[in-house]
């Protein structure tokens, strides 16, 4: 499927810094060590309804991981998934009385329109689901065949009994994985399974759903069984980084990580497992089945995309905060401040500013700590502080190529 557009990224001077990342399976922050090509995959929209400002927080995050790398001479390849058929999709277009591929058209071109604006770069590869169900399916072929799955009315299923490292990601107990396994899309009461946290990787044909021949029969590939097949098929097992929101964590990159350590024997299937947290709106998680959604596609008619960008840096990814009005208005006067800063004809050097991005950034992506950095130079530099010449195209140049921002 068609991805979107990437930006020129601006080279930086100087020497940048290897990025430190949390890695939820290890449960501290390490330093990430990829090749010359680093490979990331983040696991993407299911294309219901519009892009919302807890999405965006998550892809902002990997964002910046990408840039970081790529500050630091990688190439990165970066792929991501849209799960362009699953059950909230075809419960919305069933609702609304449009088709299910209308709706999910419809609603990846507004994703990709909302990543533009954001200016967030493009993975090498967007794959919907429907494009690569014939390859799910070899997956779970390749599952059977290692004994590690059993049928149930013609559904599939991976037999957790077959999964020595489940639980290594999350670090979850029995009681919280279940209760997390029912919350988020699982079927741990169903009779007839082996255990109830079983996941399903192959669901047979259902009468009015949509089904794909395979052979494994007619159905459609369970969730979980979709992020590894595409992993896998595009970076190879272990690959740098898997990442999400932090409601991933449980049971989507735990199951993909069993499934990716079944198919190829790699443990871990991803370096680091990193998860962005939740963003809320009236004291409760953004979520769809709540309603309580900021559109990132209704926040940029009305506020320069690059304010809504400054909004997702200031809080650390990690963090689960509250979306409240002022946040946009602090960014816009932010955005201002340095516009103003940046449109001067010298400033204070910028050096050293710059080597202070890239070490906050790079300790775990501390944009908190970055934005108040520069916001001290360009108060400076608006004070008419600093007679340097170049330093208001570097600054341009740094917030561009390792926040994202535009300043021009
Ligand atoms: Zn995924």
């Amino acid at each position: 499927m068609r991805s979107w557009s990437a930006q020129n990224v601006p080279k930086l001077p100087g020497e940048s810094i290897p990025l430190r990342l949390y890695d939820t399976s290890a449960r501290q922050v390490r330093q990430t060590d990829p090749g010359p090509t680093a490979r990331m995959y983040v696991c993407g929209i299911t294309p219901y309804d519009a892009t919302h400002l807890g999405h965006a927080n998550t892809y902002h995050a990997f964002d910046l991981v990408g840039r970081l790398w790529r500050d630091a001479g990688h190439e990165v390849h970066y792929t991501q998934n849209a799960t362009d058929v699953d059950d909230p999709l075809l419960e919305r277009a069933e609702q609304t009385g449009v088709a299910w591929q209308e709706l999910a058209e419809r609603e990846i071109e507004l994703f990709r329109g909302d990543m533009e604006a954001l200016r967030i770069m493009p993975p090498r590869e967007y794959v919907g689901v429907t494009e690569v169900v014939g390859r799910v399916a070899d997956l779970i072929s390749r599952l059977s065949a290692k004994g590690v799955t059993y049928e149930l009315d013609g559904d599939v299923y991976f037999n957790v009994a077959d999964a020595p490292k489940f639980g290594q990601v999350s670090g979850y107990d029995e009681q919280e994985m279940l209760a997390l396994f029912a919350e988020r899309g699982g079927d741990p009461d169903r009779q007839g399974k082996r255990h109830p946290l079983d996941w399903l990787l192959w669901r047979a044909e259902r009468p009015g759903e949509p089904a794909w021949d395979s052979p494994l029969g007619r159905g459609r590939p369970g969730w979980h069984i979709e992020c590894t097949a595409i992993a896998l098929d595009n970076l190879g097992a272990g690959y740098d980084v898997a990442g999400g929101g932090s409601d991933l964590i449980f049971p989507h990159h735990e199951c993909g990580a069993s499934e990716g350590h079944a198919a190829t024997g790699e443990w871990p299937f991803a370096k680091f497992y990193t998860h962005a947290g939740m963003v809320a709106l009236d004291g409760e998680k953004m979520s769809k089945s709540k309603g309580n959604l900021v559109f990132v596609s209704k926040m940029r008619r009305e506020h320069d995309p690059m304010a809504i960008r400054l909004v997702l840096l200031a809080h650390h990814y990690r963090a689960d905060w509250e979306y409240v009005p002022e946040l946009i208005a602090e960014a816009e006067r932010r955005l201002a401040l340095w516009r103003s800063a940046t449109g001067v004809a010298a400033g204070p050097p910028a050096e050293e500013l710059l080597a202070t991005v890239r070490e906050r950034l790079a300790d775990d992506l501390d944009s908190p700590s970055a934005l108040t950095a520069i916001d001290a130079w360009a108060e400076q530099a608006v004070a008419g502080d600093g007679r340097d010449t170049a330093a208001p195209a570097l600054v341009r140049d740094l917030t561009d190529a390792l926040l994202g921002v535009t300043l021009t």
